[in-house]
């Protein structure tokens, strides 16, 4: 079993990383979004006010379930399937290898993400980059990283799950583009939409799941991981768990569905 500081060293975050400052990014995990009464919650904007919400339902879905890459990220951009196009800078639909083996799934983006448009650029990203560093990967090399809402809840407050029902669609079609090898759920909220359930990442972590078909492995939020360093060396035995499985896997699962006629 490798010591502690072996483990930060692997994942790059030795000598220097310590939280200095407060943590404004997605600073929940287990605890608190097990408990929502800890959180505190700002109420999401009204859907059906205005255009917000026009478009919903099945053939939504089914419009979404036949995007091609070229027509992806547009069409996020004008979604207002939720109240959160409302206060968004940019979407943030998703960044890397759409023929990438590895596909990681976050929960929101944050403010660095909400002004830049691409997701995990702030502090978590770092550890996540680092996190890739360490397997020997990279964002956009065989790597995908995508979200569960592809636009910033206010405040970084957790997703509604209204909005993670309307957003469901585009993760969906991401999936079954890109059919990776392994998916890996970063925190409570991918973990919870992918798997279905509601269970603690404590308890889902460690062995390797189904989504439709493709191996998943669920994890700790790096944005948790930097205020909770202990669980990094649980998250590095995760990641070692994830490049097992991806080594194991000679083929890609999941069949592209046909877009209908
Ligand atoms: N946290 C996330 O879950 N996603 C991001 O894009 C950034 C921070």
């Amino acid at each position: 079993m490798a010591t502690r500081n072996e483990i930060l060293t692997e994942l790059g975050l030795t000598p220097t990383w310590r939280l200095r400052g407060a943590i404004h990014e997605h600073p929940r995990e287990d605890a608190q979004i097990a408990s929502p009464a800890l959180t505190a919650r700002e109420p999401a904007p009204e859907v059906g006010s205005g255009s917000v919400g026009a478009e919903v339902g099945p053939e939504r879905s089914a419009r979404i379930a036949a995007l091609s890459w070229d027509h992806f990220a547009a069409d996020v951009d004008a979604c207002v399937a939720c109240g959160l196009c409302k206060t968004r800078n940019k979407s943030v639909p998703g960044v890397g290898d759409v023929n990438a083996e590895w596909l990681f799934v976050g929960e929101a983006p944050g403010a660095e993400e909400d002004a830049k448009g691409e997701p995990f650029v702030g502090q978590a990203g770092r550890l996540l980059d680092n996190m890739l560093a360490a397997l020997g990967l990279a964002r956009g090399r065989n790597v995908y990283i995508a979200n569960v809402l592809k636009c910033r809840p206010p405040n970084n407050r957790a997703p509604e799950p209204r909005e993670s029902d309307a957003c469901r669609p585009y993760l969906e079609r991401q999936v079954e583009l890109i059919r990776p090898k392994l998916i890996v759920a970063l925190g409570k909220s991918a973990a919870s939409l992918l798997l279905g359930t509601d269970a603690t990442i404590a308890s889902l972590r460690g062995r390797v799941h189904d989504y439709r078909g493709v191996p998943l492995i669920v994890t700790y939020h790096p944005a948790y991981l930097l205020r909770n360093l202990p669980d990094k060396a649980k998250a590095w035995e995760d990641m070692l768990l994830a490049r097992r499985t991806v080594a194991a896997s000679g083929r890609r699962t999941v069949a592209v569905q046909t877009p209908p006629a």
